[in-house]
């Protein structure tokens, strides 16, 4: 089966339609915040390189940092780790990667929840692990009869990711008592993608499976740099759970990539420090972004935008004759780059659209999805 694409391989395409066509493509696609970094992240790692941290760190990442990570999701999450449980990693990305390598084998099966992000399903292929892919309930709930139903193919995990990429939804308490059921009788491993765990709106809370007794065991919590501090072009994430599955992915790491890059763990360590500052302004800012995009989405005929309870995504559906494939393209070449839902395996004719871009650049990135639309119309 072929590898899907990444949402990243978007970058080159858009570089080359800019050059050909001179114009600036408005990026929905990115996953990625474009607020400034906390300016300390780059104090901190330029400090570092000329204090002279230049060389390999330990694989598990340097100890100042584990230490910060492990008060931070105290803090953040009423997680207990300490720094041995926790491994610094090369992106959340890697911390995924060596999670399926760590702990699962070849032909092994895991469960995802549709939509899902691609990369789950893209380093499953890549190790030759079985997807079993069930439907979550809108925006993100666990489906509890088509769980049970798969449990029968002996799944050895789970992939659930909190606030939802593309959808913007959010487990609440009955999923998580469900997921602790699921993990209890079927003895699967959890892997809680916490990425985005911030960014979550209207006073709903964010839970993390591993908050809750039982459950802790069996989860591997997946967080990093890159979405809740804006630093990823730092490349740095990190996993937390019990030792003997972080010594596990460690060894993934060991042996493939040694370690993510030492000065930038230390301006990281330098971000760690200010999150009581930092995550809440742009976590704000986020929330009014969220508003006045949906508002205005809605107000395009043929889009219909529910409101999403986290992430930085509106996840609209289309209603219209062309496929959300088709429809991306032709945006693409009016100068609009989103994301449609087939990267998520996902077929029901939606877009993803992130919105923490300028207020500007959101403002034309509408003006010209509405004004294509007029013209596919016509
Ligand atoms: N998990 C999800 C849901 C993501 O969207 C991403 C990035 O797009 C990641 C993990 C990995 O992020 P990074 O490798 O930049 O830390």
């Amino acid at each position: 089966m072929e590898i899907p694409l990444s949402p990243i391989s978007m970058i080159e395409i858009i570089n080359k339609i800019e050059k050909e066509k001179g114009i600036r493509v408005i990026r929905f696609d990115i996953a990625e915040p474009m607020f400034t970094p906390p300016w300390d992240a780059i104090k901190g790692t330029v400090n570092a390189l000329l204090k002279g941290y230049y060389r390999y760190s330990p694989s598990l990442g340097i100890i100042e940092l584990r230490k910060a990570i492990s008060n931070y999701l105290k803090e953040t999450r009423n997680l207990d780790y300490s720094e041995d449980e926790i491994l610094v990693t090369v992106g959340g990305k890697f911390a995924v990667f060596s999670f399926f390598l760590g702990l699962l084998k070849h032909g092994d099966y895991i469960v995802l929840l549709r939509p899902y992000w691609s990369s789950y399903k893209a380093i499953a292929l890549m190790l030759g692990i079985n997807t079993l892919e069930v439907w979550s309930k809108d925006p993100y709930h666990l489906d509890e009869e088509s769980l049970k139903e798969i449990m029968s193919k002996r799944p050895k995990a789970i992939v659930i990711n909190s606030p939802n990429n593309p959808t913007g939804g959010i487990l609440d308490i009955n999923d998580i008592k469900l997921l602790k059921d699921l993990v209890e009788d079927y003895n699967i491993y959890v892997l809680s993608d916490e990425i985005d765990w911030a960014y979550v709106y209207d006073d709903r809370k964010f839970i993390s499976p591993a908050s809750i007794e039982n459950l802790k065991e069996k989860t591997i919590v997946i967080d990093g740099f890159s979405k809740v501090f804006c630093m990823s072009g730092w490349r740095v994430g990190f996993a937390a759970g019990p030792k003997e599955l972080i010594d596990k992915m460690k060894i993934v790491q060991e042996h493939t990539v040694s370690s993510p890059t030492t000065f930038a763990q230390f301006g990281c360590l330098s971000a760690i420090e200010k999150y009581r500052e930092y995550i809440p302004i742009i976590v704000r800012e986020c929330d009014r972004k969220r508003k006045f995009i949906v508002e205005e989405l809605n107000k395009i005929n043929g889009i219909e935008c529910p409101i999403p309870e986290g992430g930085f995504y509106v996840y609209p559906y289309i209603r219209l004759e062309k496929s959300t494939l088709e429809l991306a393209h032709y945006l693409l070449l009016n100068g609009v780059a989103v994301i449609p839902g087939e990267f998520f395996g996902d077929n029901r004719n939606r877009l993803r659209l992130c919105y923490a871009i300028s207020d500007e650049d959101i403002s034309i990135g509408i003006e010209r999805i509405s004004k294509s639309i007029e013209k596919i119309k016509k």
